[in-house]
This record gives C-alpha cells, sequence and structure tokens, in this order.
C-alpha cells in the first residue's frame, strides 16, 4: 500500500480516520488496474476517468503527477513476476473538513477470477428498478463515476450466489441490460463486437471493453454500441464480461439458460493480454 505523502508503507498501516466520509458516506472514487510485468495497464483510460468521476462529484483531487508517483511507487513494490491488481483510492476525508484521502493497494488475481477466465460465469439478470435515460436526467445518481458506494454491487453478487451464480447482469424497467456489479457486457453478433453506450445509459464506461472493441479489427470483427435486451443474447455468438482484473469471462448460462460456448474466448483473452 502506498499513501499520498507519505509512499510505501505496511499494508496493515491505519489510514483512515473514523470520520472519514469514504467509510461514513462512501462518499469517494477509485479505479482499479491490472498490474502486468509490474506495470499498471491502461493507466491513462483510467486516470482520466478518475478525473471525470471526481469532477461528478465535485471531488479535488491531487494533480495527475501526484496520482502517478502514487501508482509508480505501489507498482514498484509489487513482484513484478506475479499478476495482481492496483486499486487507487481518494475518498473526500475527514467529516470536520480537511484533505482528500488518497492511497492505493496492490493485490493478487483471485482464483475465482482465473476459473472465470477458462470456464466462464453463470449469470442471472436483475431489475435496477430504473429506465435507461433515468442517470442522464439526474446528475445526483452519479450516472458514470466510479464511486466507492458498492454496497449494492456487492449485495447483487451475493444475491446472485444465492441463485447458484456468479454474475449479475443488471437490467434497465423497459428490460434492457446495462452491465455487471463489476464489469461490462460486451457480445458477438454477426461479425461485431458490441458494448452498451455508457452516455445514454449511465453504466460505467468501461476502460477494458473500450480497448478490447478499439481493437475488434485485430480478431475480424467491426465494433459498436447499442441497447440489447437478454432474449436477445441468448442468440449471440459470444457474450462476456470484461473487465480490468478479470479481463474477459464469457457468460456460459443466463438465467440457467446455457450458452453454446464461445469460439473467440481464448482469442478475446490473449489480444486483451491476460493469462489463464
Ligand atoms: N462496470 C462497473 C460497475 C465496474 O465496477 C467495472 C470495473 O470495476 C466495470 C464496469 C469495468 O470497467 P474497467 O474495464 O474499466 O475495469
Amino acid at each position: 500500500m502506498a499513501v499520498l505523502g507519505r509512499g510505501v508503507v505496511p499494508a496493515e498501516t491505519p489510514i483512515l480516520r473514523a470520520d472519514d466520509l469514504g467509510a461514513l458516506r462512501g462518499d469517494g472514487i477509485f479505479e482499479t488496474m491490472h498490474l502486468r510485468a509490474g506495470r499498471p495497464w491502461l493507466l491513462d483510460q483510467h486516470l482520466a476517468r478518475m478525473s471525470r468521476s471526481a469532477a461528478r462529484l465535485e471531488l479535488a483531487l491531487p494533480p495527475r503527477a501526484a496520482l502517478v508517483e502514487l501508482v509508480d511507487q505501489t507498482a514498484a513494490a509489487w513482484d513484478p513476476a506475479e499478476e495482481g491488481g492496483l486499486r487507487l483510492v481518494c475518498t473526500r476525508g475527514p467529516e470536520t473538513g480537511g484533505p482528500v484521502t488518497v492511497f492505493a493497494t496492490a493485490f493478487a488475481i483471485a482464483p475465482a477470477i482465473r476459473r472465470a477466465r477458462r470456464e466462464g460465469v453463470a449469470v442471472v439478470t436483475a431489475s435496477l428498478g430504473y429506465p435507461v435515460a433515468a442517470r442522464e436526467a439526474a446528475p445526483w445518481l452519479l450516472g458514470g463515476a466510479k464511486t466507492v458506494s458498492y454496497a449494492v454491487n456487492m449485495a447483487s453478487l451475493r444475491w446472485a450466489a444465492g441463485q447458484g451464480a456468479e454474475e449479475v447482469l443488471w437490467l434497465s424497467s423497459e428490460g434492457y441490460a446495462l452491465e455487471a456489479p463489476t464489469a461490462t457486457l460486451v457480445w458477438l453478433a454477426r461479425k461485431i463486437l458490441w458494448t452498451v453506450p455508457p452516455e445514454q445509459t449511465g453504466i460505467l464506461a468501461g476502460t477494458t471493453a473500450r480497448w478490447l472493441l478499439d481493437h475488434a479489427p485485430a480478431l475480424g470483427y467491426r465494433a459498436g454500441e447499442r441497447l440489447v435486451r437478454p432474449a436477445e443474447l441468448a442468440d449471440a455468438d459470444g457474450v462476456w464480461l470484461v473487465s480490468s482484473v478479470r479481463g474477459a469471462a464469457e457468460v456460459r448460462s443466463l438465467d440457467g439458460v446455457a450458452r453454446k460456448p464461445a469460439a473467440d474466448t481464448a482469442a478475446l483473452l490473449d489480444l486483451l493480454g491476460y493469462g489463464r
């Protein structure tokens, strides 16, 4: 772990005050990056998104150079031979006022994530209860911001586990697929690699999905963004949940209905640079 202004400290070092608004209110933002060969992948894209999140929360994010230094310190303390994740966090700081709290941690990739790359995941759909356009029209819903308020995301995953599934695909009230609690939806249909449009829906603009779609021609595909319903996903040539830590996990069943294995999962993971 590294703390802004202090550098690398032992991971068990206490660094938050009891009245830190990140802990009290979930009032803060974060980014999670993939650590490969000891370096964070897509660092620029993650820092750009963090700065958009900060603007949405009116949070005084430290200058980019200070964040880069913090990330560099954290990455340098990680064994480059081990694949990992790097989380960069900025909370609003003490309730009584004061500077934002900023730290970064490095962590090992969980065995369940590696298994998901190899074997795929069972996914159940769950409604978020609001229409596709709700978040764009209501800035206080913080659409598109990566905030530390992930209690709903984690509750969704526990609910999925109760149904015997590993993942959730959130739906709008009209029944359109949005995203997963920690991943972006990508699907292949008629040689086009699709994802859900982030601006129109208020989902998080995934850095991994963006990179993958920008490189779709390397797989022989075109790329596009549109809304989709789960029934249409059932007929797709491949459906994946993609994110910085997992790379890509193929959706092997949706609401209990098995899907045929996609031909492209290994190629996707190779292109993205993730091992199994
Ligand atoms: N959507 C949500 C809600 C997420 O939390 C994440 C990542 O954690 C993603 C999508 C995928 O984003 P990225 O590819 O930038 O990791």
